[in-house]
């Protein structure tokens, strides 16, 4: 209990230094920001990329230079001049990203950094370990260029490979132009290991969030389109295809448990008129009360109301019986009456709605046909029909016929 408690403490002061972290994080993301706005999502992450490589060449040669300079400048004059022209290259690559000119800057951040790596080997030793730097180059190239073909990249893995063999076994300490002695050589490798992998840490670290920032918006792209194609766009409701889906789900479960099901469909009486009054726009405003008016009835999270196709709405309504649909069918009627919409084509004036309710009672044992859901809606949409032929504005229901029922069969 105590180590349990003890650690979600420590779990808990951990995440709060982490949110404390986050505007230090976002100050450092700022100074590889040059060039990243307003480009494309893959182009912006290169051009990240190549700026946060330039300045990571800029920053790891800087231990090297402070060593040149305080150790003994004289000697290591060369190479500390010849590293300054390196640092300017790397920080040109972020300036060229500014100026948006990444083909330019990505290459030149891959030349500086391979003749850098060599050249620098060849001065201090393969002792020092620069040349592990190479392993960086490799581990990060397949990201700097989206584009690379297979050819190209095999080739650049050779050429890597080519100058690290050549470095390691050709810039042995005797043959050094400026050898650094020891322990100081050994202090050098081990600075280069560490910045050889914080680099690569902290790049897969930063690609890591990338990849979580990217799949959370493919995620919530998801969530929004399929919302989007299962919604009807003038009034908001779930579209046909929604309510299939769940029509088909309802009978499905009916197949495997006893219960009941129940189908509601609904046609507005006399639209045409409507729209004729009133113009198109009158008779979408029309739809849209009505849309809203239906919503508020369907009481139960397992209801479903949906529009079925111009001004014909339906009901799915698990686990409900003749009883509770017939209910639910007056009570749409009489709110659509009470919006009280003038419609000037109706004999009472305002708009009214036929409604056809068809339900199946599967008791406890009884088998149902997998594929006859088709026909409880066939019931329903009959159901409406004789509402129309017999006046309209009211509520007529139909039993799912159960000859069609596959035990009977
Ligand atoms: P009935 O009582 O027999 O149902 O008569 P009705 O005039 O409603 O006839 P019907 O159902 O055949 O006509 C439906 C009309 O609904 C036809 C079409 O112009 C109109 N309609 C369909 N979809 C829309 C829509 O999205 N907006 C508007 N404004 N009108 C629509
Ligand atoms: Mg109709
Ligand atoms: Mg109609």
């Amino acid at each position: 209990m105590n180590i349990g408690r003890r650690r979600s403490a420590r779990r808990f002061i951990f995440f709060q230094r982490c949110n404390k972290a986050q505007p230090m994080l976002n100050a450092i993301k700022k100074c590889w920001s040059p060039g990243v706005t307003g480009s494309m999502p893959g182009q912006r992450r290169q051009v990240e990329l190549g700026n946060q490589l330039g300045l990571f060449g800029a920053l790891a040669t800087f231990p090297y230079q402070l060593f040149y300079f305080f150790y003994d400048f004289d000697f290591y004059r060369a190479v500390f001049i010849a590293n300054l022209v390196f640092v300017g290259a790397y920080l040109s690559v972020l300036l060229l990203n500014y100026l948006s000119r990444y083909s330019t800057a990505k290459k030149l951040l891959l030349v500086n950094a391979c003749i850098q790596i060599f050249v620098i080997t060849w001065f201090l030793s393969a002792g020092a370990g620069v040349h592990l730097f190479y392993f960086c180059l490799a581990s990060v190239l397949v990201f700097l260029f989206n584009n690379l073909r297979l050819r190209t990249y095999i080739s650049l893995m050779a050429l890597f490979c080519a100058l690290y063999v050549t470095a390691h076994f050709l810039f042995s300490p005797a043959l050094a132009i400026t050898p650094v002695p020891l322990p100081w050589v050994n202090v050098m490798y081990a600075v280069s290991v560490i910045c050889v992998l914080s680099l690569l840490g902290g790049l897969l670290y930063l690609l890591r969030q990338q990849i979580d920032a990217a799949e959370d918006e493919l995620t919530l792209n998801k969530h929004y389109f399929e919302a989007l194609s299962n919604t009807d766009a003038l009034t908001g409701l779930p579209n046909r295809r929604m309510l299939d889906e769940a029509f088909e789900r309802e009978w499905e479960r009916l197949t495997r448990q006893p219960g009941t099901l129940s189908v509601i469909m609904c046609d507005v009486d006399y639209f045409k008129k409507v729209n004729d009054h009133y113009g198109h726009d009158g008779g979408d405003r029309c739809l849209q009360r009505i849309a809203t008016a239906l919503e508020s009835l369907a009481s139960r999270t397992s209801d479903l109301v949906a529009r079925y196709g111009g001004e014909e709405f339906a009901f799915v309504l698990p686990s409900t019986g003749e009883k509770g649909a017939r209910y639910l069918g007056e009570q749409v009627c009489e709110a659509v009456r009470a919006l009280a919409i003038p419609n000037p084509g109706a004999s009472s004036g305002f708009i009214t709605i036929s409604i056809g309710i068809a339900s199946i009672d599967v008791p406890d044992g009884g088998d149902i046909d997998a594929k006859g859901s088709a026909r409880l809606l066939k019931r329903a949409d009959e159901a409406l029909y004789q509402a129309k032929t017999n006046g309209r504005n009211q509520v007529v229901f139909l039993p799912y016929l159960h000859s069609y029922t596959s035990t009977e069969q």
